[in-house]
């Protein structure tokens, strides 16, 4: 039970005073489209915005895989947290005051705990570093980070102890919590109690994406220490494969320059920052999961691999690229001079050479083609087929298959084997007979979505996209008839909406390819709504029905003349047909729609 006492009222403010897109904005790079914010969705893995934000509604739904409600919902799908924990969370950032009960309730949120605890264990390592001739301190100093830079990172020190930590903590949080934090390590089995876990480590912090402490990356500072780098144990809040270290500070750097720069390690990030490439985070030591590719998806459109220039980097970039390109990144992979890391280069090069070096990354099939070198003199057939074949198992990975088809015909070029004998075996992985819209080609920009009109009549279009808008359907639902609509799957979304009990509601579509349909017609730009827009569609709609209508008597009366059948009815109903065309015609007003 929480002891929050979150009435209607409390709800009411906490909505008002939350900004939506804001909170979105955090997970998914949102751009203005007209009135509303599109995405990508961050509950699953698109490649064409199917993700609305409206922010005066203060609504978010996705088309393609119908999740949806207000901020509160969004908070508590995004972090997977309870009701209560998602008000207090957005309660405390946007200001609201929550009342609470008198009594708090028996049961702790053990979460929130661990999240105190870590904090609690952040600022005890970073007072030790603050403190007079500690080693991390000398080791920093050695290593040309700046005492700014160590503060701006926030950087730690776990002293050489079993028990400092410990001693700190205990007081104010149970054992079994600390335990569970990943800060204490129990005794071996048979011994009661625990012992710090972090001892003589400089410490990077790992922070969730609201940049609260989730955990620790500690690097030892003894020379026989074990192991170099040891990082926190997996906890409720700490998941290594989702997690990408500096990413609560790198995001809005990310949004700003359309990219993202991945490095390796703790140093490597570090280097970066210091060289003014903000927008770094750091894989932890391993290749970039699928995971971790996926959450940059929703942050920017293109990745800067920066990997060490050894065998074992080179190899963790290929893995890296190969995530990458599967999500549909425009990627780029920066050279290192080899045995040198970013950190290496720093020092030796300066900043300006560092930064210098991001920029200028190649593409990443030009990297892969130097990797590789299957141009190499002297090499016989099958080693160039064996060096050709780890570049061709990566663009497979391709989701869009016009995208993977260039991308071969620029392998062909450089690598000098045929077009063809490439293609065979690229094209079979990969997923064949997507459509290339929303894909693009590594090096070109952010895409505007290209929308097709699905085959159906811009009109229609112009319908759904008042239906999605939430405008004008007590209008819709009085004026528009069924018959004057001619694309099955437009009626179908008509029929869903004219079920509605709200307006700002978005209906269930059964039907895959209506929810596409809808998306697509919301996504669409091109129709301006103004005041006399609506009115403008419907009387469009309808004169395109009644068009239809009198060519479809025209060919009755023509067939009743040769038949010689009585045409009078016909001609009356044309007549009334003609009159109906004639009177819509005056409300035409202000911009036109053009078929
Ligand atoms: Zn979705």
């Amino acid at each position: 039970m929480s002891d929050l006492d979150i009435t209607d009222a409390v709800m009411a403010e906490l909505r008002a005073a939350s900004d939506i897109v804001q909170v979105i904005g955090e997970h998914t790079r949102l751009k203005k489209a007209g009135r509303s914010w599109k995405g990508l969705c961050p509950f699953h893995n698109e490649r064409t915005p199917s993700f609305t934000v409206d922010r005066e509604k203060g609504l978010y739904h996705c088309f393609g895989c119908g999740a949806g409600g207000d901020v509160i919902h969004f908070v508590r799908q995004i972090d997977r947290l309870d009701f209560p924990e998602a008000v207090e969370a957005l309660a405390s950032r946007f200001g609201v005051t929550i009342p609470r009960r008198a009594s708090r309730g028996p049961r702790d949120d053990r979460r929130e705990k661990l999240l105190e605890a870590l904090a609690a264990a952040h600022r005890f390592y970073q007072a030790q570093l603050a403190k007079p001739g500690n080693k991390a301190a000398a080791y920093l100093k050695e290593r040309d980070v700046s005492e700014e830079l160590g503060k701006r990172l926030s950087l730690g020190y776990a002293p050489d102890s079993w028990d400092a930590l410990s001693r700190a903590l205990l007081p104010a949080f149970p054992e079994s919590l600390l335990v569970e934090a990943g800060l204490l390590q129990p005794r071996q089995e048979g011994k009661s109690g625990s012992y710090d876990r972090f001892r003589d480590r400089l410490l990077f912090v790992l922070r969730d994406e609201r940049g609260r402490p989730v955990g620790f990356g500690g690097r030892t500072l003894s020379p026989e220490g074990e192991p170099k780098y040891l990082n926190s144990p997996e906890s409720p809040v700490f998941q290594k494969k989702r997690l990408l270290y500096g990413l609560s500070d790198a995001r809005d750097a990310m949004r700003k320059h359309d990219r993202a720069v991945v490095v390796e390690g703790y140093f490597d990030h570090l280097a970066l920052v210091a060289a003014g490439i903000e927008e770094t985070v750091a894989s932890m030591g391993t290749a970039l999961t699928p995971e971790q590719a996926g959450k940059l998806r929703r942050l920017a459109p293109a990745v800067v691999v920066c990997y060490d220039g050894d065998p074992a980097g080179r190899a963790a970039t290929r893995g890296a690229l190969s995530h990458l390109l599967a999500e549909g990144f425009s990627a780029r992979v920066v050279r290192l001079p080899p045995g040198r890391d970013p950190h290496d280069v720093l020092r030796v090069e300066g900043p300006e050479r560092l930064a210098a070096r991001i920029e200028e990354a190649p593409d990443y099939l030009t990297w892969l083609l130097e990797d590789a070198n299957p141009q190499e003199p002297g090499l016989t057939s099958a080693e160039k087929s064996g060096r050709l074949s780890s570049l061709v198992e990566i663009l497979g990975v391709i989701p869009d298959t016009i995208l993977r088809h260039e991308e071969c015909r620029r392998l062909a070029r450089h690598s000098g084997v045929p077009l063809d004998l490439l293609w065979d075996r690229i094209k079979p992985s990969g997923r064949s007979g997507e459509p290339a819209t929303g894909t693009r080609a590594p090096g070109t920009p952010q895409p505007v979505p290209v929308l097709s009109d699905g085959g159906i009549l811009e009109t229609e279009r112009a319908l759904l996209s008042l239906l999605v808008r939430g405008e004008s359907i007590p209008l819709i639902r009085e004026t528009l008839k069924d018959e004057w609509l001619t694309d099955e799957s437009v009626k179908r979304i008509v029929a869903a909406y004219r079920k509605l009990d709200f307006p700002s509601q978005i209906p269930h579509l059964s039907d895959e390819n209506d929810t596409k349909v809808l998306a697509r017609a919301d996504l669409e730009e091109k129709f301006e709504p103004s005041p006399t827009w609506p009115g403008q569609v419907l009387d469009r709609i309808q004169k395109a029905y009644l068009e239809r209508r009198v060519r479809s008597i025209n060919e009755a009366i023509t067939t009743a003349k040769t038949e010689g059948q009585p045409e009078d009815d016909l001609l009356k109903e044309l007549l009334e047909i003609q009159k109906e065309i004639q009177r819509l015609k005056p409300s035409w007003k202000g911009k036109a729609l053009v078929d």
